[in-house]
C-alpha cells in the first residue's frame, strides 16, 4: 500500500518558508544548491540518497527534489504551482511514486517498508510515464526494508528501467548495503542551526519568539521534531517522560534495567527515537563535562540534570555511552534481536546515583 507523505503532508507552514520561497525544505542550502546544479547541468543520475538524523528535513528535501526535477518551468526548482508540482504535493502523480514504511505487529510493533510495495513501484517503472519524460520513486526511510525489498532496489539500481530517478532517504545510511551505497549519489543532512530552526518557527509556524527559541534548542536542531513539538503538546510531554526515565535509569539494578528494556523493545521504531532522544542527552553531557560552551546545550529545561551526571563520570565514560547508544540504534535498524540489543546498552550505560 502506498501511503502519503510524511512530515510534508501533515504539517503545512503558515506562509511559505521566505528565504527560499520555492522550497519548502528549511536549511540544508548546499545540498539544495547542489541538487539544482544536477537538474540544470543535465546531469541527474538514477539514485540519490538523503541521510541524516530523524527529523532532520529529509523527506521534505526529497519531495521538494521530485518537484524541482519535475517542475514544468526547467529551472531547477519546484514552483509550486504548475500541475506536477501541485500533485506531487499532494502524492497524486501518476508517474511519482512515495513508499513510506507500514506499520506491523500487535505485541511487538514494527515498521517495515513491504517488499510488496517495492515491487509494485519497480513494474510501475517498465511502463511509459504517463505525463513526465521520466519516473520518479521517493523511498523514505530505507533503513526499515527487509532483505528482499532491499534486494529488489539493488537489482533495480544496478539496471535502471528508462529514464527513472530514484530519491531514497535513510535515518541510517550505516545499516544500509555497501552495493546499494555505491550506487546512489549520497548526500548527508545535518541538524539544522538553532537559529535557523527558530526564525522558522516564528515566521513560518506562527510561534511566539519564546517557544520558538525553546523548542528550537530542544529539537537540536531537527526541525521536524521542532515542528511536532510546536503542533501537539503530547510530544513534548512524551520527551519528558523518556528524559526523566533516563535520569532515573542511571541508578536502576540491572533488574531494573532490563524491565525497561523489555518495554522499550515492543516498538522498534520508537525505541529508535527514544534512543535518537538519549544521543542528544549524552552529547549535553559531554558538552558539560568538557566545559564547552553551555550556551550549546540542546535541553536546556534539564541542564541542573546534565550538569549532576556529568560531575559525576569522566569523559571516556560519556564517550562510551554515547558509542554504545549509537551501535544500539544502528543494531535494531538492522533488524538485530531487540531485547538482546537494549540489555547489552542497558549494561554499559553507568551508574549514577538519584540526584533526590
Ligand atoms: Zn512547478
Amino acid at each position: 500500500m502506498f501511503s502519503k507523505g510524511l512530515l510534508s503532508c501533515y504539517y503545512k507552514p503558515m506562509v511559505e518558508n521566505s528565504n527560499n520561497s520555492e522550497w519548502r525544505t528549511i536549511g540544508h542550502e548546499l545540498v539544495i544548491g547542489a541538487l539544482t546544479n544536477h537538474i540544470m547541468s543535465g546531469r541527474l543520475r538514477h539514485a540519490y540518497l538523503f541521510s541524516g538524523p530523524p527529523s532532520v528535513g529529509k523527506s521534505t528535501l526529497a519531495t521538494d527534489f521530485a518537484k524541482a526535477i519535475c517542475c514544468t518551468d526547467n529551472l531547477g526548482v519546484p514552483c509550486g504551482v504548475c500541475r506536477p508540482c501541485r500533485l506531487i504535493s499532494a502524492s497524486k502523480h501518476p508517474d511519482v511514486v512515495e513508499i513510506n514504511p507500514n506499520t506491523s505487529g500487535k505485541s511487538i510493533m514494527r515498521e517495515r517498508l513491504s517488499v510488496d510495495d517495492i515491487r509494485s513501484a519497480i513494474y510501475r517503472f517498465t511502463l511509459n510515464p504517463v505525463e513526465l519524460n521520466r519516473r520518479v520513486a521517493i523511498i523514505n526511510n530505507f533503513e526499515t526494508a527487509s532483505k528482499l525489498a532491499s534486494d529488489a532496489i539493488l537489482k533495480t539500481l544496478e539496471e535502471p528501467p528508462g529514464e527513472t530517478i530514484f530519491i531514497i532517504s535513510t535515518d541510517h545510511a550505516a545499516s544500509l548495503a555497501e552495493t546499494i551505497l555505491s550506487r546512489c549519489v549520497v548526500f548527508r543532512l545535518n541538524p539544522i542551526p538553532f537559529t535557523v530552526v527558530e526564525k522558522a518557527l516564528i515566521n513560518s509556524w506562527g510561534a511566539n519568539d519564546q517557544k520558538a527559541r525553546f523548542l528550537a534548542r530542544i529539537s537540536g536542531g531537527r526541525i521536524g521534531w521542532a515542528i511536532r513539538l510546536l503542533s501537539d503538546d503530547k510530544t513534548l510531554e512524551d520527551r519528558s517522560t523518556k528524559l526523566i526515565e533516563l535520569i532515573n535509569l542511571l541508578s536502576l539494578s540491572r533488574v531494573g534495567r532490563f524491565a525497561y528494556a523489555d518495554k522499550l523493545r515492543k516498538d522498534r521504531q520508537q525505541a529508535v527515537k527514544t534512543l535518537a532522544l538519549w544521543e542528544g542527552w549524552w552529547r549535553d553531557v559531554m558538552i558539560s563535562s568538557t566545559g564547552t560552551n553551555s550556551p550549546e546545550i540542546s535541553n536546556v529545561d534539564y541542564k541542573t540534570e546534565i550538569h549532576f551526571i556529568a560531575e559525576q563520570l569522566d569523559t571516556t565514560k560519556i564517550a562510551n555511552t554515547l558509542l554504545a547508544i549509537r551501535k544500539t540504534q544502528k543494531d535494531l535498524q538492522k533488524n538485530a534481536n531487540a531485547r538482546l540489543a537494549l540489555e547489552v546498552l542497558m549494561l554499559q550505560i553507568p551508574t549514577v546515583s538519584s540526584l533526590s
